[in-house]
């Protein structure tokens, strides 16, 4: 968890049934109660999972795994960890879309969700079976709407047990070359064999002013050597590969490892179309901006580049279940293009963010002077003041404002959880 969540509730209520929680939300409803929804507690947006005043509800307690073997998936409640579904699932020779580092929470499950199976499956809430929520009045449904989810049943997939995979390590002098193998990845190694898994990120450390690639890559199957597809990854120079044959909770766990608690954290997203040379500006222009920062205390940046491939949307569509506005991207790839801050002090965040801000918007503004930019926010990587619900496109919009006139005609979610990204009203979008 970050600095940026450490905020003053007035109490903490741990549920540790959906029944409290319905309770719970009833009280609050009744007397306009300002409250907030932790999971794993990982959003860097500040309040999205804490609160002044108001009451935090962490969703810790409601922590069960229930392999449902014949059903197909397995039941999780709402405040377990990422690594404990991996436990859960690894003795099965099972897994399950959901994200790839052992702490993280399930709010990825109400917000979008990259997973080590997102080339084959999709994004995590195309795998979501059913959610059992507290609506606004206080019934428990099974659906997907607005209200606090209690246990998520998530879609099993089936593994070999093991896995190939673990970080490898580029030095600065690498980052060049490697920048055509994420490229590759994106357009062809993701496309192309879809048991294919890499997240690519560049670090850059203010403190040692060294910048570096440390990419997570895998091959979803129990075999010792990455195929010929992954191998750009090999033959690009590196000082260290963790790459090996291990279960699921293992590699969770080690990709966990190097992300410490505790510092002030921001974060922006951007989405473009696969470019080779807008990848490459886009990387350069930041690798120039975070060195301006080297002197803020634990100054540390962090860009990531992901893939949404045509099948990843294709899945989303099949499974029926998202309102992202994706299936405009058609045949091509979208990079997903994280660009994250954390450094020691509050204090330097007067300094930081707002130019953190302005840069993401520079670059968005390259992105569409190429014609190459796409309006997709993704969620679980926004900064608190990007428009993400907006970017989902009217129509999606609509869809939402219509479930939430069911659920929530109060707006109970809206008034009185404050943090997150909110469905704007009708007038804002
Ligand atoms: C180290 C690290 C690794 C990450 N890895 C991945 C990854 O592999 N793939 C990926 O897609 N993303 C990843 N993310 C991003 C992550 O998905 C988001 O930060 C996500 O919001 C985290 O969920 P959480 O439960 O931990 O967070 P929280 O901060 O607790 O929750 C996030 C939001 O969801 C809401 N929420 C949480 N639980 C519920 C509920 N039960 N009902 C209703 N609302 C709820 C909260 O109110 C909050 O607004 C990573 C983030 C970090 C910091």
């Amino acid at each position: 968890m970050s600095a940026t969540e450490y905020l003053n509730p007035g109490c903490v209520f741990l549920p540790d049934t959906p029944e409290k929680v319905s309770e719970a939300i009833s009280i609050f409803a009744k007397n306009d109660c300002k409250f907030a929804i932790k999971g794993g507690g990982h959003s860097a947006i500040p309040g999205a999972a804490s609160i002044h005043d108001g009451v935090l509800m962490p969703m810790e307690y409601i922590n069960t795994t229930e392999v449902q073997l014949q059903e197909g998936y397995i039941r999780v409640g709402a405040g377990a960890t990422l690594g404990s579904v991996y436990e859960a699932l690894d003795p099965y020779n099972l897994s399950a879309v959901i994200g790839r580092y052992k702490k993280v929470g399930l709010g990825l499950a109400v917000g979008a969700g990259f997973s080590y199976f997102s080339n084959s499956e999709g994004l995590t809430i195309d795998n979501v079976v059913n959610y059992e929520v507290v609506l606004a009045n206080g019934t428990i449904g099974g659906n997907n709407n607005f209200g606090v989810v209690t246990h998520f049943d998530l879609a099993t997939v089936a593994t070999d047990g093991r896995v190939l995979g673990g970080i490898v390590y580029y030095p600065e002098s690498s980052l060049d070359e490697l920048a055509d193998v994420i490229y590759d990845y994106h357009v062809n190694q993701a496309v192309n064999d879809i048991h294919t898994h890499t997240l690519p990120q560049y670090g850059y450390n203010g403190t040692t002013n060294e910048t570096i690639n440390f990419t997570p890559v895998v091959y979803n199957a129990d075999i010792l050597e990455l195929p010929d597809i992954l191998q750009p990854w090999n033959n690009t120079p590196h000082y260290k590969s963790t790459v090996h044959n291990r279960n699921y909770t293992s590699l969770a766990a080690e990709l966990n490892d190097g992300f410490p608690d505790g510092k002030f954290q921001a974060q922006r997203i951007m989405t473009v179309y696969a470019d080779a040379q807008l990848y490459k500006d886009i990387w350069w222009e930041f690798r120039k901006w975070m060195k301006d920062y080297q002197d803020v205390e634990g100054f540390y940046g962090l860009h990531c580049n992901m893939p949404i491939t045509p099948r990843q949307v294709t899945q989303g569509i099949l499974k029926g279940t998202n309102a992202l506005g994706l299936e405009d991207a058609g045949n091509r790839t979208l990079g997903i293009l994280y660009f994250g801050v954390t450094f020691d002090n509050k204090a330097d965040s007067d300094r930081v963010l707002p130019d953190h801000d302005e840069f993401v918007q520079k670059m968005q503004k390259l992105a569409a002077s190429r014609d190459l930019l796409h309006p997709y926010l993704m969620l679980t990587y926004s900064g608190w003041n990007q428009p993400v619900l907006t970017s989902y496109g009217e129509k999606n919009l609509a869809k939402l404002r219509a479930v939430q006139a069911i659920y929530d005609p109060t707006h109970v979610f809206q008034r009185l959880v404050p943090g997150g990204q909110k469905l704007p009203d009708a007038k804002q979008a």
